[in-house]
């Protein structure tokens, strides 16, 4: 076995604190590694507080995983000791569904294997990233870049392709007016990649402080939600809006704002469901989506486009031990753009 020291909620109540535990043997196909870096998921909060219910403790969170390969599988072939890899949302799946066929395992028919707060085909629970390591089948495993900056591209691997994914699948593109709905670690990402692929960006906030960041990152206009006058004016106008907001929220002031047949897809998992005006799609055919990570295929793409095109997170590193309190910040939406965690000081 392979000993691990993570961080793990005990109870949903209880701060996060120092957990020793094991992970399984490096099989042929696997890889083992240790972690640099480790990316703060608003999920994260989500789950070690229970807040979807179903939370398996203690819980080690953490899934947007980077660092180096210090041992392979006898039949591994795309990695070999001393390379950069990451780990996203999944370790793996069924692998003989459609969609696992499609290269769409996180729309698994049999569900797939979560990173963590969820269990091994052999019912073992998974750990996540907030550790030194991890022991993961290649087929799982992304490989990153040395042109990338490292600690910045851990977000890659759940807010970069949360945002990437919807955004291709819909098909954004030059010369639409697009949304992004929320500024924070998911919403950050997808204003640099809606501008990248040279949409006109339009940012929803709840944070006039953001205005400038916005803008900064690719935005062409930063609308105050708050603001009725300011969503008004943006009435029938957008032909795509991605919702990344975590919390509860009304919708329907954004249905409102697409043009005939645009689409308002959400990626934000707020704990209690929305309420739905369905006038606001009936009377202008419009539809209401929803779009979960992105599968292992194209989450290999989205890391690839963003080392040619420099695309990195805007991120706020922290040590371990402040992981409460950046949950604590995350909740204020005060998070410029993303928490990432330097595993050099997991043993304080
Ligand atoms: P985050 O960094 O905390 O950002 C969420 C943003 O939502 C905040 O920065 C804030 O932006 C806005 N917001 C917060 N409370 C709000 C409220 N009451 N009303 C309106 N806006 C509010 O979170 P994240 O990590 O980006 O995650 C966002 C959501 O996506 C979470 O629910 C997470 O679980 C979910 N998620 C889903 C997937 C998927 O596959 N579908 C993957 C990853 C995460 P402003 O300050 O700009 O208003
Ligand atoms: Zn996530
Ligand atoms: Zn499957």
């Amino acid at each position: 076995m392979v000993a691990s020291l993570g961080y793990a909620a005990h109870k949903p109540s209880t701060p996060l604190a120092p957990f020793n535990f094991e992970r399984r043997e490096v099989g042929p196909h696997d890889v083992q590694i240790d972690i640099r870096y480790c990316g703060v998921c608003h999920s994260d909060l989500h789950q070690v507080r229970d807040e979807w219910g179903h939370g398996a403790f203690p819980m080690v969170p953490g899934h947007e995983i980077v660092g180096r390969v210090v041992k392979v599988g006898a039949q591994v072939k795309g990695f070999k000791p001393g390379d950069l890899a990451g780990v996203g949302c999944m370790v793996d799946s069924c692998r003989t569904c459609p969609s696992c066929g499609e290269g769409l395992e996180q729309y698994c028919e049999k569900g797939f294997v979560g990173t963590y707060n969820s269990n091994y085909k052999d019912g073992s629970p998974t750990y996540g990233g907030y550790s030194s390591n991890y022991v993961v089948d290649e087929a799982f495993a992304l490989r990153i870049s040395d042109k990338l900056d490292l600690a910045a591209a851990a977000p890659l691997l759940c807010a970069g392709i949360t945002t990437w994914s919807p955004l291709r699948h819909w098909n954004v593109r030059k010369g639409q007016k697009v949304g992004v709905v929320g500024l924070g670690g998911l919403g950050h990402m997808a204003v640099k990649f809606a501008a990248s692929f040279g949409a006109k960006v339009v940012l929803f906030t709840t944070s006039p402080g953001k205005s400038e960041d916005a803008i900064r990152l690719g935005a062409q206009e930063v609308v105050v939600s708050k603001n009725k006058d300011e969503m008004k004016k943006h009435m029938r106008s957008f032909d795509f809006i991605l919702d990344t907001v975590s919390a509860a929220h009304d919708i329907n002031a954004y249905t409102a704002l697409l043009k005939r047949e645009g689409t308002l897809t959400l990626v934000g998992v707020p704990p209690q469901p929305p309420t739905l005006n369905i006038g606001n799609l009936i009377f202008s055919r419009r539809q209401l989506g929803g779009s979960l990570i992105g599968g292992i295929r194209e989450t290999q793409e989205m890391l690839d486009y963003c080392a040619e095109h420099g695309i990195v997170s805007d991120i706020e590193m922290i040590p371990m031990q402040k992981i409460d309190e950046a949950y604590e910040r995350m909740l204020k939406s005060d998070v410029k753009y993303r928490f990432v965690i330097d595993m050099e000081t997991l043993k304080g």
